[in-house]
């Protein structure tokens, strides 16, 4: 049975949920369904797992979105601030293998906000895309793969967000959303964190010294610990990641690779979010 017969099909104690990242393809996938499955549409109910981390840019997206879509998005939320939840895991930076964050932050608001309630998740896993996703293993959640049966996709996903609410401005400098410090980004991200939102990335590096732990050297002293759960990044603390990343991008400067291509481009042929890494952080990126 195809997704959307399943879904008009199901009885009427089942609820139908979108979960929207602020990201680009549960975006598309929430404007797919309702210009093409309005009858689907009209039951869905959209939430936004918020971390009280995110962007900016992102809460605009959904400012956006709810106006296309005519519809509140409902805004989940742990409870408490992240630092809460650092604290409670032993000033542990959450890592790609320690992801309590999108535990504790995304995936139990989203399980309460269900409940036991039968449910039909909408997950905008596109067709051109290699994974299978997580989002609860409840077993009163039946995941549906819209854009994956009908054959959705990057290039589809870019052309209905441009015709609809358009793309999401933090895609100019990062490949996905979620919160500004997530341990996602790669070293050329760090560094637009750090032009975009000085503010945050300031944030970031204070959280990272509070929770570094010293260990001394004997040409340089005492100096920063880095690795899983001391720095957001394995290979070094921010300003040293930041660092790196000015000087790849001198590098490319003076190569001009591609220097005439527009970010929409790059990103439509480069497989940023295709990183087998990214399966559990769905809820946060998709
Ligand atoms: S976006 Fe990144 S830091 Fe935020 S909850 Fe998801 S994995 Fe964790």
């Amino acid at each position: 049975m195809k997704w959307h017969e399943l879904a008009l099909n199901e009885d009427k104690n089942t609820r139908h949920v979108l979960g929207l990242s602020g990201g680009k393809d549960s975006a598309a996938l929430a404007i797919y369904i309702k210009d093409h499955y309005p009858k689907i549409s009209e039951k869905m109910e959209y939430f936004f797992s918020d971390t009280g981390s995110e962007l900016q840019e992102v809460y605009e997206t959904l400012d956006r979105l709810e106006a296309y879509l005519g519809r509140e998005i409902t805004r989940l939320s742990s409870g408490k601030p992240f630092e809460h939840w650092l604290k409670m895991h032993g000033n542990y930076l959450p890592s790609p293998r320690e992801r309590w964050c999108t535990l504790m932050m995304k995936i139990k608001p989203f399980e309460r906000f269900v409940g036991d309630d039968p449910v039909i998740s909408y997950i905008g896993i596109r067709a051109d895309e290699n994974r299978e996703g997580y989002i609860s293993k409840k077993p009163t959640i039946k995941a549906v793969f819209p854009f994956v049966e009908d054959g959705i996709v990057r290039e589809d996903v870019f052309q209905k967000l441009e015709n609809s609410i358009g793309i999401p401005k933090y895609y100019e400098w990062r490949s996905r959303s979620g919160c500004y410090f997530c341990f996602f980004q790669r070293q050329d991200e760090w560094l637009g964190l750090k032009r975009r939102h000085p503010d945050l990335f300031e944030e970031a590096k204070r959280i990272e010294r509070e929770v570094s732990k010293k260990k001394f050297d004997w040409v340089k002293g005492e100096v920063e610990e880095c690795g899983q759960g001391y720095t957001w990044n394995q290979s070094g603390t921010l300003d040293e990641i930041v660092a790196r990343a000015e000087e790849k991008e001198k590098t490319k400067r003076v190569s001009k690779t591609k220097g005439t291509q527009k970010w929409q481009d790059l990103l439509k042929s480069e497989s940023y979010d295709d990183d087998p890494e990214d399966q559990a952080c769905l809820i946060c990126s998709l």
